[in-house]
């Protein structure tokens, strides 16, 4: 194997992988080093989101979301479910096989693209030297032209709640569950505690969830927000907002929490506990003293708008680097690095980063909240519309949540679209190639939407922006 390469890759996470390929496509000898092995200890690419994230979550999600629609919504549609019943042991059996063909996928679409894979820990050194250490073999040092970082990042144990692997686990272990836990606490109700509390719940487990802060969802518009938690409570999803976990202790088979609330000190016995309060970049041994490359505080690599770390020719990208910590986007920066190594000039548009709760409605949103908008001083037109109005939302029962769009009231260019509903994680691209595309709220209006569709709840909103919605009474107009 040649020890230099032209470009290489750290990491086969969605950033990492997307990187590589992009980089093989444009002409570039390129290796990509990833440490994650599979049970007969081979490499197996996808990091965090195709192993232990977003595409076993979404297995189980959409598995224990069709189970809950037919024990709750089917009957109503004359549907008859006698014996209706769950098998955990075959919806994990799905899971890994979804997982098994996706990372064989990007095994092969490395390959086919000429990447070169080397299994090992890759550590970056002086002058782009890349040492890769690994159980099976001595070191290899291989000469880069160009390094990209794209170590991806992992769950955030705290101390009032250490991860044991057996009772209390990360995501990744609340992914494995083998039976439906009876009492589960979930610690954090940010993104990963709300969807894995959802799969639990749905499956039959009573999910109680301690959230230090005491607003919900604080990055979320703030309707949907209050949306979110309305719905989510109705599903008996049990959310305790100003809960902070303080220390927890094994009672037998069982864990006994202690948190604290604006009552005192409060404690709850669990069968099995997920901790879910963040995650952190992976870049302890990462980098040599000497590499150029620098961290900040909180151990995220230091780059600029490209991605460009301090030392010439190295990159970093995904969620080891700042913004927000999303497959998609490590992807985008992936491609945009490769291509702008060739010379070429792509940008990532950072103001037009999609983000997806996957609970029961969706979550999504991308661009500015209003409150953000407000702090601002930036004055602005606002559209909703209640899927409760939509016809398709009717006919296939998905009436809960609403769709918001936010325009600059000067030019009415969109400048932020809101919603919680059934699809909303596939609607909300609509949303992100109108902002692309510097879309007014008009020009939404003015586009020919298939109809019925869910997604007629986004043309609607558009048209509320000026008072022009045919399916609700408008108050204002404009
Ligand atoms: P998060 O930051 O979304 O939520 C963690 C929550 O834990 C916070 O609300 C925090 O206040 C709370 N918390 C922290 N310490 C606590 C304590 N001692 N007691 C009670 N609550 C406490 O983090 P996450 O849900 O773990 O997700 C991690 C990252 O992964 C996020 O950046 C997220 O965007 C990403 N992710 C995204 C998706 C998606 O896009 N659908 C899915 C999974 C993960």
């Amino acid at each position: 194997m040649s020890e230099k390469f032209d470009v290489v890759v750290v990491g086969a996470g969605p950033a990492g992988y997307h990187a590589a390929i992009r980089a093989a496509q444009l002409g570039f000898n390129t290796l990509c080093v990833d440490q994650w092995l599979n049970e007969k200890g081979e490499l197996q690419p996808g990091g965090t989101c195709l192993n232990v994230g977003c595409i076993p979550s979404k297995a189980l999600l959409d598995a224990s979301h069709k189970y809950s629609q037919a024990k709750s919504g089917f009957p109503a549609l004359g549907i008859q479910t006698k014996g209706l019943a769950i098998d955990v042991a075959q919806m994990q059996k799905h899971k890994r096989s979804v997982v098994a063909s996706l990372t064989q996928g990007v095994s092969g679409l490395l390959k086919s693209n000429g990447v070169v894979v080397m299994s090992g820990h890759a550590k970056l050194g002086a002058g782009k030297q890349v040492t890769v250490s690994s159980d099976q073999a001595s070191p290899v040092v291989v000469q880069a032209e160009h390094v990209i970082l794209a170590p991806g990042s992992s769950p955030i144990d705290i101390e009032a709640c250490r991860c044991d692997d057996d009772i209390v686990v990360d995501s990744t272990g609340a992914l494995e569950f083998e039976g439906v836990p009876k009492r589960l606490g979930i610690i954090g109700a940010g993104v990963i505690g709300l969807e894995l509390g959802s799969v639990w719940s749905r499956l039959g487990s009573e999910v109680v969830l301690l959230e230090a802060m005491d607003s919900f969802l604080p990055g979320a518009d703030t309707q949907v927000a209050k949306e979110a938690l309305k719905q989510f409570k109705r599903q008996k999803l049990d959310i305790r907002l100003g809960a902070k976990v303080v220390d927890s202790q094994k009672s037998g088979t069982q864990v006994v929490v202690r948190y604290e609330d604006s009552e005192g000190t409060q404690s709850e016995t669990f069968d099995r506990i997920v901790v879910a309060v963040g995650r952190r970049p992976q870049t302890a041994d990462l980098l040599a003293s000497d590499s150029g490359v620098s961290l900040d505080a909180r151990g995220f690599i230091e780059v600029d708008e490209h991605c460009q770390t301090g030392a010439p020719g190295v990159f970093a990208v995904g969620d080891a680097v700042r913004g927000a910590m999303l497959a998609h986007k490590g992807m985008e920066e992936g491609l945009m690095v490769a291509e702008r190594i060739k010379g070429k000039k792509p940008q990532v548009d950072y103001d037009t980063v999609p983000m997806v709760i996957y609970t029961h409605p969706e979550i999504a949103w991308v661009g500015q909240t209003e409150d953000g908008l407000k702090q601002k001083g930036i004055e602005f037109n606002v559209g909703v519309f209640p899927m409760a109005a939509s016809g398709r939302g009717m006919a296939s029962q998905e009436t809960a949540g609403l769709v918001k769009v936010i325009a600059d009231s000067a030019s009415d260019r969109v400048l932020g679209v809101h919603m919680i509903g059934a699809h909303a994680s596939e609607l909300i691209a609509e949303a992100v190639i109108a902002m692309e595309f510097g879309a007014s709220a008009e020009d939404i209006g003015l586009t020919m939407f298939a109809h019925p569709t869910i997604s007629e709840g986004f043309h609607e909103a558009a048209l509320a922006v000026s008072g022009h919605a045919i399916h609700i009474a408008n108050r204002k107009r404009r």
